[in-house]
């Protein structure tokens, strides 16, 4: 069989599938696999193509690397909470279960009233401890109106919530489905989210060397598939190269080359996310304190999360520099003074001497999830063609993978072969 794109859900399926002895050839039409988890070499700095993190918490990580494989990834984990800053101050907010000793500066933090606060926590345990598949069936709203009624408000919500869940969401006006956002927040409640030593890259860069090991397969790179056509006895594929013919193919590239590729598709709305990657000269924020995501409680500016990369995974820096990962909505060209104005407030010091070592711009990087959430959409599309990514389930790493696995497995039944596990 054939899988078009080498992105987490094609190099998932590609494995399940191979994981039987039947021939996959991999088509992606970028220099390598990856899709949108990808790191560049920039002079010596390790660059994600945008700032991105990877929960354990998420079972189909495990489920598809395995302990061993898990133990390669190799995750250097952010510190559990967010520092936020609010006037001259910053505050940390922690989860008291795994970082005690900020537990009474997060009662303490002036970010709203006790009661929004216990509404809060009390909105996030109820995510965190709800059965997944009965939040993905479930009633679902816009996220906005869920929080209003679950009355987290004020400047919690203002200064923190929605920041932060912006970032995750590429959403600051509350669209985005409740129950995607109810997942999300489960696996932060549950797994503390990290990156690897060297970059976001070492996930698919595991999964596909571990598929190259398998006999009959192939991933060829460079390879971008213009049409896909159902015909007797298979599907067609047109390439730069030439045809390709396949008795099964699952399209595994993100939704917009999906759509054009199998028309009749929905089309979502993308969400852009844009990184500015600085060096700083000094670590920018106290030992404690630096391994937290940053927040602007006050919303000055466009930045809605900034992380000290090396704090978290000194390889992401030539020995004893300092890589800043700052993250604004969309991707339309924000001026980078206007971000380091706003850098300055977040870590409370002059950022006038910070580098800028480069831009990551993704106008795609995430479909727009808005309710009723479509979790599990069935890949199965009829005569040989199946359809996998993200956009078939969540918008994240976690969905990728499953929609992945999914396919796969449709076809390994459609082919009479049975799943390795
Ligand atoms: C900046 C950013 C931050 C993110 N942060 C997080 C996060 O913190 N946590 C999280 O869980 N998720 C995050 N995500 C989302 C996550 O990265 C994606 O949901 C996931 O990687 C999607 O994988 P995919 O395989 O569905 O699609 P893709 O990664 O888009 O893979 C599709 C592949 O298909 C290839 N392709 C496209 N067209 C063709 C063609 N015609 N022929 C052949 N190949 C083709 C592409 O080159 C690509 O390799 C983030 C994404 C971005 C961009």
């Amino acid at each position: 069989m054939v899988v078009v794109g080498a992105g987490l859900a094609g190099l998932a399926c590609a494995l399940r599938v191979a994981g039987t002895g039947a021939d996959v050839l991999v088509l992606e039409a970028g220099d390598g696999p990856g899709g949108r988890v990808r790191t560049d070499d920039a002079g010596g700095f390790r660059v994600d193509r945008g700032f991105q993190l990877v929960n354990p918490a998420y079972p189909a990580l495990r489920r598809v690397l395995g302990e061993d494989g898990m133990a390669d990834l190799a995750l250097q984990p952010f510190g559990a909470g967010a520092a936020v800053a609010i006037g001259g101050r910053r505050h940390v907010l922690a989860d008291p279960r795994r970082l005690p000793t900020a537990a009474l500066s997060s009662v303490l933090a002036p970010l709203g009233s006790p009661v929004e606060k216990a509404a809060f926590v009390a909105w996030a345990l109820g995510a965190a401890t709800a059965d997944p598949r009965a939040v993905r069936d479930g009633a679902d709203e816009p996220l906005a109106s869920a929080l209003d009624r679950a009355g987290v408000r004020g400047r919690l919500r203002t200064g923190v919530v929605d920041p932060f869940l912006a970032g995750v969401l590429g959403d600051d006006e509350g669209r985005t489905s409740a129950s995607f956002a109810r997942l999300v927040v489960r696996s932060f409640v549950l797994g503390t989210p990290g990156v690897p030593p060297d970059g976001v890259q070492r996930l698919p860069g595991l999964m596909a060397r571990r598929l190259a090991a398998l006999p009959g397969t192939e991933l060829r790179p460079r390879t971008s598939v213009r049409a896909v056509r159902r015909s007797a006895g298979g599907v067609r594929l047109r390439t730069d190269d030439g045809e390709v013919a396949a008795r099964a193919v699952v399209v595994a590239t993100d939704a917009w080359t999906a759509a054009r590729l199998l028309p009749g598709l929905d089309v979502p709305a993308p969400r852009g996310l844009t990184t500015f990657w600085h060096e700083a000269p000094e670590q920018p924020a106290a030992r404690s304190r630096a391994r937290l995501l940053h927040l602007d409680g006050d919303r000055r500016g466009p930045v809605v999360n900034s992380a000290v990369m090396t704090a978290v995974a000194p390889g992401y820096a030539p020995t004893g520099r300092h890589l800043v990962a700052s993250t604004v909505l969309g991707a339309d060209e924000v001026a980078e003074p206007v971000v380091l104005r706003q850098l300055e407030h977040v870590w409370g010091q002059g950022t006038a001497d910070w580098e800028l070592v480069t831009t990551s711009s993704v106008p795609h990087a995430l479909p727009a999830l808005l309710p009723p959430l479509r979790a599990r959409q069935d890949p199965d599309l009829g005569d040989g063609v199946y359809v996998a990514g993200d956009h078939r389930d969540t918008a994240s790493q976690q969905g990728a993978l499953t929609s992945g696995r999914r396919a796969a497995g449709a076809v390994l039944s459609a082919l009479g072969l049975r799943p390795a596990a």
